[in-house]
């Protein structure tokens, strides 16, 4: 039984036109995958990733580094979760002393709608094949100037695989207030691979201190 290939990435750049179509088919609200939908009835997947590719520009900020610190957020709040039972979703967890995140988990999973396969056997079970799934959605609260973002936990794959954001529908990120409410900074690379503020959580320097003392014991020594 072999597999069928999912891109990981795919940029609008990159698809046909009947590729687009298939895509935007999917998106709009109605379809099978989200009610709501990814884009709004009369807008085209090209001019909603055309317009925040300008604001991101105007900005001076990359795809990768939205996604980045997204991710950071969803981090602390799974982290969070898998610590505790259920208090997340009333009480939020505090990051780097100013923000507060919430998860809230919904029911089922929403597949990514540009890559989607749905392949059947012959006893009709369905396999589904996609390059990104979610299943709850974030707030993340800047408690110093009261701003606030929320984004299904699909958003950091749409922005960093597919440069996309949503259209005008419930689940956007407006790309302009994701860099505004985080405070992320041109030229900053967020790509961190764990929250490194806890003091619970300094593999890093632990990590150094023994491969620096395994060094000097590997070392030939007279
Ligand atoms: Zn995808």
């Amino acid at each position: 039984m072999g597999g069928i290939y999912v891109p990981k990435q795919q940029f609008i750049e990159d698809l046909t036109e009947p590729q687009i179509e298939e895509i935007q088919k999917r998106m709009r609200p109605g379809g099978s995958f989200l009610s709501s939908g990814f884009i709004g009835p009369s807008q085209t997947l090209r001019e909603v990733i055309k317009a925040d590719a300008q604001a991101l520009n105007q900005y001076g900020i990359t795809y990768e580094q939205i996604a980045d610190r997204l991710s950071f957020f969803m981090q602390w709040a799974f982290r969070e979760e898998s610590n505790s039972t259920g208090r997340l979703y009333c009480e939020g967890v505090p990051v780097d002393g100013k923000f507060m995140v919430f998860l809230h988990r919904s029911l089922g999973s929403i597949p990514c709608p540009f890559f989607y396969s749905l392949v059947r056997d012959e006893k009709d079970f369905g396999r589904e094949y996609t390059c990104g799934a979610g299943s709850c959605s974030f707030e993340v609260k800047n408690e110093q100037d009261h701003s606030e973002i929320s984004f299904p936990s699909l958003m950091p794959h749409l922005v960093r695989d597919h440069h996309f954001f949503e259209g005008d529908v419930p689940g956007r990120l407006n790309p302009e207030d994701a860099i505004k409410v985080l405070e992320i900074k041109p030229g900053v690379d967020y790509s961190l691979p764990k929250p490194k503020e806890k003091p619970s959580s300094e593999p890093g320097k632990k990590g150094n201190w023994i491969s620096l003392l395994l060094k000097f014991l590997r070392a030939p020594h007279p």
